[in-house]
């Protein structure tokens, strides 16, 4: 029963019957913005590696989630750059650190995004390391109670999610801990659950200040080889009380997004990372690929792996492409 019976090119014939029979179908409804925020007012800095990507202070942040809410992107993650690093990442927990004067000023302009925040150390340590350093190493057990202050005081300034990203051990649960003995019971934990040791980081560190000024993050971060122990790192990360789990990088990672999806019954997102975007952008600028039509094809991909949430900083430009059409 094969041909000339079988003939798949039937369905292919023209675009309204391709769209009937589409398994994915692209949308902005489950895209995150990734946005940085800095010190001062007034500041908004494009990242050299990361065009139409911007460092800024907390006020021009707000016109730019104007602007994603506009575009009906449904949520935001905020990473900080504070103004002075120290061995403890202590302004990660400020009251008045930049990612809470920013979700603040979110809050004060009534926008409805979802206010996402990246809870880690890296960008607020003097090493770039994204835990505490006690005898020439990553110190898993004190990074603890660090991470779960900073995502406490996230919590406290209206953040509606924490997206713990440090890859500590036992990290969520302490986490979850601080948030139900504050009151926070009701905020959720989107876990990087499967963060990878990845060289497509580099225009993030760029964008953060946050390269280590010392070893790498190999003792934490997982190998790109394994697969196996992602799912193991998801188990984890549930069994501590996370809602939603994240793989990142992406691209590299559609095998892992697939199983993970698979294997577990909770929302999976997925990190379209600096790396990704950055070498897409590049391409383009030599007249190498045509843009749109490798964004989409990229996060139609992330999607029918499995990854109902993608974090990408093509979102903007998505979303204002599938307006138009
Ligand atoms: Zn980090």
């Amino acid at each position: 029963m094969t041909f000339p019976l079988q003939r798949p090119r039937r369905l292919r014939r023209t675009e309204a019957i391709r769209s009937m029979v589409r398994e994915t179908r692209l949308s902005t409804r489950g895209f995150i913005y990734p946005m940085f925020v800095g010190p001062g007012s007034g500041v908004r800095v494009e990242i050299g590696s990361m065009p139409g990507v911007y460092q800024q202070s907390p006020d021009q942040l707000v016109e730019e989630c104007r602007e994603v809410e506009g575009l009906g992107i449904p949520g935001v993650m905020l990473f900080g750059i504070p103004e002075h690093k120290d061995e403890r990442g202590t302004e990660a927990s400020s009251a008045t650190g930049v990612v809470q004067r920013a979700i603040e000023g979110i809050r004060r302009a009534k926008l409805s995004l979802i206010v996402i925040t990246d809870v880690c150390l890296c960008e607020y340590t003097s090493h770039g390391h994204c835990g505490v350093i006690e005898n020439g190493d990553v110190a898993n057990d004190p990074t603890l109670g660090i991470l779960a202050e900073e995502a406490l005081s996230h919590a406290r300034a209206g953040a509606d999610i924490v997206a713990p990203s440090d890859m500590m051990d036992g990290r969520v649960g302490a986490i979850r801990r601080a948030l139900d003995a504050s009151s926070f019971s009701h905020i959720p934990i989107f876990s990087y659950a499967a963060k990878y040791c990845s060289g497509f980081y580099g225009p993030f560190r760029e964008a953060a200040q946050s390269a280590p000024q010392f070893g790498d993050r190999r003792s934490y971060q997982m190998d790109p080889a394994n697969a196996r122990e992602a799912l193991r790192e998801v188990a984890l990360d549930l069994e501590e009380g996370a809602d939603i789990i994240m793989v990142k990088p992406a691209l590299a990672y559609l095998d892992v997004i697939r199983q993970v999806r698979e294997h577990f019954n909770v929302p999976v997102g997925a990190y379209n990372v600096s790396g990704e975007y950055a070498m897409v952008k590049a391409a383009v600028r030599n007249g190498w690929l045509d843009e749109q039509r490798v964004v989409l094809e990229i996060l139609t991909g992330i999607q029918r792996a499995g990854a109902e949430i993608v974090l990408t900083y093509h979102a903007k430009d998505v979303a204002r492409w599938l307006k138009a059409c």
